[in-house]
């Protein structure tokens, strides 16, 4: 039990952890800088089922998500 609360303590920081670095790639990337890095990064996020979308930021995404495909539209358009 104490050992299930610590790993559930460690996922949350690790969550915590990923919003802080969602929210500095998603702030530079709506900035004028090219922020090929952050695009990757939330890329990568959104590879491994996170949404990228400013609705559910940072979440764990069970399904298709329309605003992150919105997002990504958009950034991807934009972002040259
Ligand atoms: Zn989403």
């Amino acid at each position: 039990m104490q050992k299930l609360k610590k790993q559930i303590r460690l996922l949350m920081e690790e969550n915590d952890k990923l919003r802080e670095e969602l929210a500095r790639a998603y702030g530079q990337a709506s900035e004028n800088i090219p922020a090929r890095e952050g695009l990757k990064n939330l890329w990568d996020l959104y590879q491994q089922g996170f949404h990228i979308c400013n609705v559910h930021f940072g979440r764990i995404r069970t399904t298709e998500c329309l605003f992150c495909e919105a997002f990504w539209d958009r950034e991807r358009e934009g972002g040259r």
